[in-house]
Formats: C-alpha cells, structure tokens, sequence
C-alpha cells in the first residue's frame, strides 16, 4: 500500500508516517528529513539549498524530484511508500504518478490533515522545545506556513477529485487521527 500524507507544516504528517511505517511495515519518504541531512552532510545539493530552505521557501522540484526518485525505483519499498511533505507542487504530484506508473505502483490512499494555523502555531512552539529544529523558528515557520497553503491548493485539488482522498480534522489529539486513519487502512 502507497500513501500520501498531505497537508501544512505542523499537521502532524511525521507522527502519523511512523505510525503507518510500524503497521504496514513501510518507508517513510520525508523530503523535508532528505533535504535536512543534504545540509548536514554539507553535500552539493545541500550547498545549494540551505537559504531556500532557512527561508521558509520550497526547495527547487527538480532538486526534489531527484531525490525520491531511487527511493521510488528502489524493490524493498514497492507498494510500502509512505510519503511525508511530498509531493507539494502540481510539477511534483505529476512527477509522482510518472515515477509509479513507470514502476507499476500507484497511490492507495491520500491522508489531508487539515488544521488552522492558531493551532499550529502552538504546536511548533512545543516542538521547537522538544526538538530543537533549526528551520522551526517562529517567523520561518509562518512564513512556511503561508507558502504551502498558498502553492499546495494545486495539489489538493489534484489529489481531492479522487476517491482514495480523505481530509481528516488535523486539530484533533493524535490518538484520534491514528484511529480516523486506520479505518481506511483495513489491516
Ligand atoms: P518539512 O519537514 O516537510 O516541513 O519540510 C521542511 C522544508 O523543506 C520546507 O519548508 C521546504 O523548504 C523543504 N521541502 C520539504 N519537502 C519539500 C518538497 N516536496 N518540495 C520543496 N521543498 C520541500
């Protein structure tokens, strides 16, 4: 089973793809985790795209595209795609059906986690506490915040047209979301 897990910065989209990787056994494809440890591996791609990112600004799709793209094409992980934070863009969700058609897979599901940014906000305070990521300061994240609810309405309507899309209340606890999340699974 393939999934996408969509929505703004802060949804919990991360907490929920380890969920899913321990119950179907699957790979989490967190562009943001990729890109993350290009910069801290201070590796060409990572040169390149560490001022995009402290800005709060999408990294280039074709920088993108690239790098899922083994990750796709890789026999341990068919049809145990658990995608978190990709794709983002009209350019990246076409990309995506591309990849798959081209290695015979396709989407199961498409998971929106839908949430406010009051709620979110709070949020990232708490986790900027826990976590301590660099690219979670206050002004950064509203900044992107506002580009992904601004560049991503593609997507959505993309993926919503479907009927393996479902759009699940992100301000709910945690445990709730797992469990909205599980009936569609059926395992
Ligand atoms: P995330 O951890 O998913 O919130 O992503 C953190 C940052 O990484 C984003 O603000 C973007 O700068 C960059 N990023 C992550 N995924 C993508 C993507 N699919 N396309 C473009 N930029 C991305």
């Amino acid at each position: 089973m393939n999934i996408i897990l969509f929505g703004p910065p802060g949804a919990g989209k991360g907490t929920q793809a380890k969920h899913l990787v321990k119950k179907l056994n699957g790979f989490q494809i967190s562009t943001g985790d990729i890109l993350r440890d290009e910069i801290r591996k201070d590796t060409t791609i990572g040169k390149r795209i560490i001022n995009d990112m402290n800005d709060g600004k999408f990294v280039s799709d074709e920088i993108v595209n690239n790098l899922i793209k083994d990750i796709i094409f890789n026999p341990k992980k068919k049809n145990r795609l658990i995608f978190d934070g990709y794709p983002r863009s009209l350019s990246q969700a076409k990309n995506l059906n591309f990849l798959l058609e081209k290695s015979e897979q396709k989407i199961d599901l498409v998971f929106f986690l839908n949430v406010n940014k009051e709620t979110i906000i709070k949020r990232i305070k708490k986790r900027k506490i826990e976590e301590k990521r660099s690219d979670d300061d206050l002004d950064t994240f509203i900044k992107r915040f506002d580009k992904y609810m601004k560049t991503t309405k593609p997507v959505l309507d993309f993926y919503s047209k479907n009927i393996n899309f479902h759009e699940i209340d992100g301000t709910l606890e945690i445990d709730q979301i797992t469990k909205k999340i599980d009936i569609f699974i059926n395992v």
